[in-house]
């Protein structure tokens, strides 16, 4: 995969939208490049749909500049029509059309000149559910139903690929099939692809990149792992996995805290906050805190545990621990850098 922050197959510059007086795009930039799949991760409201339908055209944002495979589609003088963006986009809800077939679904973008049958013919088998032509909608299953958006999505061979949460209404086991088949195809396609959703796993799986988005602004675009263990503000280092975030102070490399004085990934100076990630933390034999709690999630288990001065941190360990609730035990913080948020020097 290559990522090239200089151009992009989808532009996004200084975007702005507003529902109703109330902000809901500011000023967004964004960048995608040729091939990638870029996760736009975000909670519930803050804007992810709004601006995936503005870059499909199906909403008209009051500011900014989107560019499409070097055409211009939006600024202050252009607005290009959505089936004129090369863009193909699946829905939440599938939103396959009831009344037609899936020969007929699938064939819906397709200029008059396309060979229609073959086309058609050639994305099921793609998307997995050959000769489904003269399925109707109400006799598939909700992954085959994303499976035919998928297909109908792909088939005027779009140069980007918009993804809503398209796997939010399958349940888990088929969520985790239909996924795994979705990502396998679009890399295999290597269509540039914009995948929205609220799920953190989801993000990180799937995405070249994510992009974090929070009351209508992209605040880091960054790897997966980039955003896991350096993200940029504490309401990120929250929203992407568990953490604990813990105050005390730092002198250059290091901060002192209540389990000793660990080793920071820059240089910081007075109050600091940071970032601790429950599985670079240990339960060792020892009297520092006591287990108050022990979550069992089948491949881990999250442990709380209270320290002497009342700090409770989370520690992630193996699905079977040794220690029951109210156990005494020993921490300590593995052999990594921490990163943190506060005053550099
Ligand atoms: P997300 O996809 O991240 O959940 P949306 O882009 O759907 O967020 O919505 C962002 C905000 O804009 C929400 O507060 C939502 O209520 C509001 N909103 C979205 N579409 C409309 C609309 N057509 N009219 C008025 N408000 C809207
Ligand atoms: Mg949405």
């Amino acid at each position: 995969m290559k990522v090239n922050s200089e151009f992009g197959d989808v532009m996004v510059e200084g975007v702005s939208k507003t529902f109703d007086g109330e902000t809901v795009l500011a000023k967004i930039d964004l960048k995608v490049a040729s091939s990638e799949i870029l996760s736009l991760l975000g909670p519930s409201g803050c804007g992810k749909t709004t601006l995936l339908r503005s870059i499909a055209g199906l909403e008209n944002p009051e500011e900014g500049k989107i560019t499409i495979c070097d055409q211009i589609v939006l600024d202050n003088e252009v607005s290009i029509a959505p089936e004129k963006r090369k863009v193909g986009m699946v829905f939440q809800d599938a939103a396959l059309f009831p009344h037609m077939t899936v020969e007929q679904n699938v064939a819906y973008g397709l200029k008059k000149s396309d060979p229609k049958k073959q086309r058609v013919s050639e994305l099921l088998e793609i998307v997995g559910l050959p000769n489904f032509e003269k399925r109707r909608p109400e006799t598939l299953s909700g992954g085959q139903k994303q499976r035919i958006a998928l297909a109908r999505a792909l088939a005027p061979r779009p140069s980007v690929l918009l993804l809503d949460e398209p796997f939010s209404n399958l349940d888990s086991a088929l969520r985790i099939e239909v996924r795994a088949e979705v990502n396998r195809l679009i890399s295999e396609l290597g269509v540039t692809t914009i995948f929205v959703t609220h799920d953190q796993d989801e993000a990180f799986l799937l995405g070249d990149r994510v992009a974090v988005m929070n009351n209508g602004k992209i605040l880091q675009v960054d790897s997966p792992s980039i955003i896991y263990e350096k993200p940029s503000n504490n309401w990120i280092a929250s929203f992407v996995g568990a953490v604990n975030l813990i105050t005390c102070k730092a002198s250059g490399h290091k901060a002192e805290t209540p389990i000793g004085f660990l080793k920071l990934d820059q240089h910081y100076e007075g109050d600091v906050e940071l970032v601790l990630r429950p599985e670079n933390l240990m339960l060792t034999n020892g009297d520092d805190a006591e287990i108050e709690i022990i979550e069992y999630y089948g491949h881990d288990s999250l442990v709380t545990v209270k320290l002497n001065d009342g700090t409770k941190l989370k520690v992630r360990t193996a699905p079977a621990t040794a220690h029951l609730k109210g156990d005494r035990v020993g921490l300590e913080h593995k052999d990594v850098e921490v990163s943190a948020f506060g005053k550099t020097s």
